[in-house]
């Protein structure tokens, strides 16, 4: 690969998703969006094409694909509807740290059924006192026998009450990070319940609920690798999360950039095109410039990350903060370029911009992005 130019498979897969995503996804997003309806069916048909384990290894159903293609699946997807393409992220994160740390009967139980989509998969890192400072998380997992019994509370968990595996990170041991392991909860465990679906901004095509356990018995069997990586493993998920959301950031900025170039072209005022007046297509001009520029380091983060650099991490924060953050303004002033209508419901600009500006917050927020590339290059400030 070069990190500059997509191969003939490469654009064979964007051609793919950019496909599925125009014919499944973009006719019903401002719908799914109003009604607040969870594609299931339509995200397993993504899975039939390989999209629902892109980076799991393929003796367990996955498409045994880099971080390189799934950031230019994401991208594509996302032209449809970002917020079912980062759900797809999400449960993607998901397959891989079991893919990656699990046991090979952990691997053979659960990868071939979230590969396929059969089985849906939440991400549960967050608590209602532990956002950005993840590591002072406080549900717990206490031993008893062959069981952990799990108390505690998960809070915005993308894809709960409807997902089938939950992929939790608990305390087991001392504070802090190296206290922390991972656990798969199964749906329909006792004990597992979940709060109501949370009213949002955007992201109305995916629920987020609380995840609520109480006395919950799940079998050590489902502890993900040994106690005490759970955070490392958490860490690691996020690294390809952050790629994925920021592709989906560019894909919905890209769609938004799309309409307001044919609206521009469309739209008359002052006896011209709009498109012929010189300070919109320097707008235009800055938010093309702006999304490549972003686009071109997101792939070069991901490279980073299938080559295992040292900087990795960081790139992957770099990435994040810059594709999401320019998703979010590109989208932005599409909407403008719509004037008024823009704001309404029916041209499916407003939906762009409400749906790509949890991209800045979530996977971390965009000053915790700055705080590892801070750590970096001047090291750890205290109380970080
Ligand atoms: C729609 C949605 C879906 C989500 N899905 C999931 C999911 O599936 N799984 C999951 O685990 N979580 C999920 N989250 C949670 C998300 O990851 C958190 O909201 C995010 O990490 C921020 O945590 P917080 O909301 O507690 O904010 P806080 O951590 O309380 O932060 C508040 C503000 O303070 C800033 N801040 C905090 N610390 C610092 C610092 N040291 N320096 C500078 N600024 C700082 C933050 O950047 C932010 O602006 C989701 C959130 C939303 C909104």
């Amino acid at each position: 690969m070069t990190a500059f130019s997509l191969t003939e498979d490469q654009i064979a897969i964007r051609d793919m998703a950019q496909g599925f995503a125009a014919e499944t996804l973009a006719p019903h997003a401002v719908r799914w969006d109003e009604e607040k309806h969870f594609p299931v069916e339509e995200m397993r048909q993504a899975a039939a094409l390989g999209m629902g384990g892109i980076y799991i290894r393929d003796d367990v159903g996955g498409s045994g694909l880099s971080r390189l293609d799934a950031a230019v699946i994401f991208e594509a997807l996302s032209t449809g509807c970002p917020t079912v393409a980062a759900y797809i992220s999400i449960h993607n994160m998901c397959a891989w740290m079991i893919d990656r740390y699990g046991s090979e009967e952990q691997r053979h139980k659960f990868l071939p059924k979230l590969c396929s989509m059969e089985h849906l998969a939440s991400y549960c890192l967050t608590e209602p006192g532990a956002g950005s400072d993840a590591a002072a998380l406080k549900t717990k997992a206490v031993l008893d026998g062959d069981h952990y019994v799990l108390d505690g509370q998960k809070q915005f968990i993308s894809g709960a009450g409807v997902s089938d595996i939950y992929v939790v990170m608990v305390r087991t041991g001392e504070a802090g990070p190296s206290g922390i392991s991972t656990i798969v909860v199964e749906k329909g465990t006792p004990g597992l319940s979940f709060g109501a679906n949370e009213k949002k901004m955007g992201w109305n095509a995916q629920p987020t609920r609380a995840v609520i356990f109480e006395n919950c018995r799940v079998p050590v069997a489902n502890r993900i690798g040994p106690e005490g990586i759970g955070f490392k493993i958490a860490m690691a998920g996020l690294d390809g999360g952050r790629l994925n959301i920021g592709a989906c950031s560019i894909g919905g900025a890209q769609g938004a950039l799309d309409k307001a170039l044919g609206y521009a072209q469309e739209r008359k005022a002052f006896g011209a095109r709009i498109a012929d007046f010189q300070a919109l297509q320097f707008k235009l001009a800055d938010m093309a410039t702006e999304l490549e520029a972003a686009r071109t380091f997101l792939w070069r983060a991901a490279a980073a990350l299938d080559e295992k650099t040292p900087d990795a991490s960081k790139l992957c924060a770099m990435a994040k903060r810059v594709a999401t953050d320019t998703g979010f303004e590109v989208a932005n002033q599409a909407l403008q370029i719509h004037g008024g209508y823009g704001y309404l419901a029916d041209y499916g600009i407003e939906k762009i911009v409400r749906d790509l500006r949890v991209h800045q917050i979530l996977e971390g927020t965009n000053e915790v992005m700055r705080m590892i590339v801070a750590r970096s290059l001047v090291g750890r400030a205290k109380g970080n």
